[in-house]
């Protein structure tokens, strides 16, 4: 199912503030689309939005966290109220964690599993309801990863997460197959972004110096956002439900054998 032409459709995309979801934005919305932006980030929502606003889109910002239940409901309903029914729903809000499986506490996977998988789960609960019955076509984009499809170092909660979007989205293909609303699945791999910065993020147990030897591999090998993003809006326009974007096969293959010391 494609929409071939974006202008006027209303487009929101969840973690927009950066990276990824901030390219997407920013392509959606120069294909004329009105652009509903939704991130935890006020400030760097706010700079998008006005960025957004200049060359002439409707844009609004939503400072909401993926991973509340009853925040994206309350979301819902105010969007519904004011802007009527999503034609693009880009779940694609999401954070990374680094560090070897046995040398991590366990306190990170729940908030991993809790925004990756939980905040995919929570977006189209709240949404795809009010855009079957209005009829189609319209589309879902679930942000998953290479790490879905190929086993990466030091990443056991994030890839556990990512497999379950990319599982539960392929359910969600099979279960819609009769409405207007098609699901796609989008899996980046090793895009040029700060989803590898907070240290937060990252385990104990992680040196700085490993960190930035990471952050200097993503910085060389990494494709942009915006390459993402013109994929993502080519897919959108062709209607594909399945979207492979970065050299990640090879980066993949490569990330496993440089000394990176993970
Ligand atoms: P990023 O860190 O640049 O952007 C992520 C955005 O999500 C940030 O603006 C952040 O504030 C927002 N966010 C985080 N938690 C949130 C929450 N609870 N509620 C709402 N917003 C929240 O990272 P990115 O690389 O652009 O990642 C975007 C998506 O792409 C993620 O789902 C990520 O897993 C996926 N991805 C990235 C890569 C990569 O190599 N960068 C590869 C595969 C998949």
């Amino acid at each position: 199912m494609a929409i071939a032409d974006l202008n006027h459709k209303k487009v929101l995309i969840t973690g927009a503030a950066s990276g990824i979801g901030r390219a997407a934005a920013l392509a959606f919305a120069r294909q004329g689309a009105t652009v509903l932006l939704c991130d935890i980030d006020t400030a760097a929502l706010e700079s998008l939005r006005q960025q957004i606003a200049g060359v002439g889109s409707e844009c609004f910002a939503y400072t909401v966290d993926v991973s509340n239940a009853r925040a994206m409901a309350e979301l819902a309903t105010r969007i519904h109220a004011t802007q009527g029914t999503l034609d693009v729903l880009v779940n694609n809000a999401g954070i990374g964690y680094l560090g070897r499986f046995l040398d991590s506490d366990l306190g990170h996977w729940q908030r991993v599993l809790d925004i990756n998988l939980m905040g995919v789960v929570h977006g189209c609960h709240c949404f795809i309801p009010a855009m079957i019955e209005a009829g189609g076509p319209r589309l879902v984009i679930n942000v998953a990863s290479a790490a879905a499809l190929f086993p990466s170092p030091s990443m056991a909660a994030y890839a556990a997460s990512k497999h379950a979007v990319y599982g539960f989205s392929e359910v969600l293909k099979m279960e819609l197959h009769d409405t207007q609303v098609q699901v796609t699945t989008l899996c980046p791999g090793v895009i040029n972004t700060p989803i590898v910065a907070s240290r937060s993020n990252i385990a104990a147990s992680v040196s700085d110096e490993q960190i930035g030897r990471l952050q200097s591999y993503y910085q060389a090998k990494g494709c942009s956002p915006e390459l993402v993003a013109e994929s993502l809006i080519r897919a959108v326009k062709d209607g594909r439900d399945l979207i492979l974007v970065g050299p990640f096969a090879r980066l993949i293959f490569q990330l496993k054998r440089v000394s990176i010391g993970l």
